[in-house]
């Protein structure tokens, strides 16, 4: 028999209106099952013991449970495969064959349907990531739905960041299915060629979820100087280039490693001699800028999620601010600031409020020109606001 979690009074609403995350706090009591152990599935039942649904329990994590089912349907292995099968006609959808991007995410956790589980597709490979232990539990019929579908030359595993907080070892990574990828792995978004390490690199290996923000960070590019602050491997700075035509980019961060595989990149492109790369504190970086009074005429600013806790907000508020303050300070007049924000926990009003203060600072004027989010193949869930994690604000600097 499941367990039944029973939630305090008043406590149920957010999830009957599709939000995936009970908190440890939220929970009244618990009855039956016996004792319960990580990736367990529950029953989720409101004060009255009407069924939610059905979750898989973390006892390490404030988030106890998290939803993978709702009202009366049970988690099985032909639900995992039809929930599997109904992220992959989204990307089907979005990325028909012989579309001009092989860089996407296939499985995207809770916007999903999917609990803490990440499939990204970068090039021929595809890069995993579990980030709860109840879909762990079901691995070889998730890999068997990756692998029939879209035949990967290989499939690798990653241990993110938060499940190695929770104890989970480095030793989880590896090859799972196939070959392992090669070093580095090329992959295309919109025609544009990138290399990407997903074995040594951030997160999966590469930010799919800014790609229509990279199209409009292109529109605007044409003959302008370009500043790629937090290039990794040169997502905005190689579009602006490739695609959009800019006079000149550079791209700034602090990861060696991801500025060599931008470089090759643009050697591989041909534009390599438009491609400057600095390796430095981007916050550093602006400072000797704007000593030197130079400027751009697109500043791209992505910095890491500086928000990773709601405990966070103000410290993290203060750096975006700062960040965004030394950003503007080196636009020309009548030129561009594209700025993200990928931290979940600020909201779009808040980050647009902390962009429009850091400008005040420096007694510039902005246009806002476009609001953008995360791709759609990083769908959030809309019963969860804080799932829509990504702000991409695009200014014009006066
Ligand atoms: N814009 C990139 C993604 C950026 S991810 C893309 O489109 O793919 C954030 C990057 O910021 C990482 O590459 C990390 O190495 C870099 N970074 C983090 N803190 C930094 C700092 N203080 N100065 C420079 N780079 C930094």
């Amino acid at each position: 028999m499941t367990a039944k979690v029973f939630l305090k009074p008043r406590k149920a609403k957010p999830l009957w209106w599709g939000a995936a995350w009970v908190y440890e706090g939220s929970i009244d009591r618990i009855r039956g099952g016996g004792r319960l152990t990580c990736g367990d599935l529950v029953e989720v039942c409101d004060h009255e013991g009407r069924r939610i649904g059905q979750g898989f329990w973390n006892p390490q994590s404030l988030i106890r449970v998290r939803m993978v089912t709702r009202g009366e349907e049970s988690f099985d292995e032909a639900f995992l495969r039809r929930r599997m099968r109904r992220a992959f006609s989204l990307r089907r959808t979005l990325f028909p064959r012989g579309a001009d991007t092989d860089a996407y995410r296939l499985v995207h956790a809770e916007g999903d349907g999917l609990p803490g589980l990440v499939a990204d597709r970068v090039g021929d490979w595809i890069v995993v990531s579990f980030d709860d232990e109840g879909l762990v539990r079901w691995r070889e019929v998730v890999l068997d739905e990756l692998e029939s579908v879209w035949k990967p030359r290989g499939i690798w595993r990653r241990v993110s960041r938060s499940a190695r907080e929770r104890g989970e070892g480095a030793e989880l990574e590896g090859l799972l299915r196939g070959r392992a990828p090669e070093s580095p792995v090329g992959c295309r978004e919109e025609g544009v060629r990138f290399l990407v390490d997903p074995v040594a690199g951030q997160k999966t290996g590469f930010f799919s979820d800014q790609r229509l923000n990279r199209r409009v960070a292109e529109s605007v590019a044409a003959g302008r100087d370009v500043l790629d602050a937090f290039s990794y491997v040169g997502g905005f700075g190689l579009r602006c280039l490739v695609r959009g035509n800019a006079r000149q980019v550079t791209a700034v961060d602090s990861s060696a490693p991801a500025l060599e595989l931008a470089a090759t990149a643009a050697a591989q492109g041909g534009v390599r001699e438009k491609f400057i790369v600095e390796k430095a504190n981007v916050l550093r970086y602006l400072d000797h800028a704007a000593k030197a009074q130079r400027t751009w005429g697109l500043v791209l600013l992505d910095p890491p999620k500086l928000v990773p806790r709601r405990g966070a907000l103000r410290k993290g508020l203060k750096l975006y601010q700062e960040i965004n303050r030394k950003g503007i300070a080196v636009v020309e007049p009548g030129g561009y600031l594209g700025t993200s924000s990928c931290s979940g926990l600020v909201d779009t009003a808040t980050f647009k409020q902390t962009v429009q203060a850091a400008a005040f600072e420096v007694g510039r004027e902005l246009q806002l020109l476009h609001v953008g989010g995360q791709s759609p193949d990083h769908p959030a869930l809309a019963g969860q606001p804080e799932s829509r994690y990504l702000d991409f604000l695009l200014y014009r600097v006066f």
